[in-house]
């Protein structure tokens, strides 16, 4: 079995076709989603359709609540306020709700899956730092888990104490643990503009980065279009 795991596709189509292109190349067996399909970038609709006919097992991201939600938006930077409230005019009820019914976190095959952490999902702490990990560690049942949400790329492994690091390659030790932050395909934020995502090869046992080049300018254009803030736009182009 060979899974390529996708993260914070938030609705940037033309990242979400690349990956999936590079994904083909690599022959997987399957695929999942750790949450974010929608927010910030101008097709959130069609990158949830992807998601949704491909029958991706997903879980939830905070975008995905917000985006099905009608809850004030309190203490949020602007920009991704606005485009949270235009989002929120994009999507019918009915995706709305298959957003809301998504599920913190998911067991498949025999690895873990969630979007932010796994001591409190629902609060989207970032885990960005070893303490951070550290927290999330205890309620791993499973060798491996993949997480979102910080759109940076970054393995942690737990043996005697947490370690952590960028990665690109790396082989799994099964009497170790990993929480494995795969990047962001939609909006990176490494500094590398490149779409990332993973290809986990369980009968290899080995977890790959991939970065994978897309039309930035054509989702550039349509996010100025679609009249959403400029900064989103332009974020793109530098991986921030
Ligand atoms: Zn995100």
């Amino acid at each position: 079995m060979k899974y390529a795991i996708i993260a914070d596709i938030h609705g940037n189509l033309e990242a979400f076709h690349a990956v999936l292109e590079d994904a083909k190349a690599q022959n997987p067996t399957h695929y999942v989603c750790l949450g974010d399909v929608v927010g910030y970038n101008a097709n959130p609709k069609e990158c949830l359709k992807i998601v949704r006919d491909m029958n991706i097992p997903c879980v939830k991201g905070n975008h995905d609540e917000y985006c099905s939600s009608d809850d004030q938006l309190e203490g949020f930077n602007p920009n991704a306020a606005e485009a949270v409230h235009w989002t929120r005019r994009q999507l019918t009820a009915e995706e709305r709700e298959w957003l809301r019914d998504l599920k913190y976190t998911k067991m498949v095959a025999n690895f873990t899956i969630v979007h932010a952490t796994l001591d409190a999902p629902q609060r989207w702490g970032y885990v960005f730092d070893k303490l951070a990990a550290a927290a999330s560690f205890p309620y791993q049942t499973t060798p491996v888990c993949f997480f979102g949400h910080t759109h940076v790329p970054v393995a942690f492994m737990r043996d005697t104490v947490v370690r952590g690091g960028t990665f690109s390659k790396f082989k799994v030790d099964p009497a170790k643990k990993y929480f494995v932050n795969v990047g962001a395909v939609g909006q990176p934020r490494d500094n590398n503009p490149k779409a990332a995502y993973v290809i986990y090869d369980l009968d290899a046992a080995t977890i790959e980065l991939r970065r994978v080049d897309y039309d930035i300018a054509a989702a550039q254009a349509k996010i100025r279009e679609a009249g959403l803030p400029e900064r989103l736009a332009e974020r793109l182009e530098f991986g921030r």
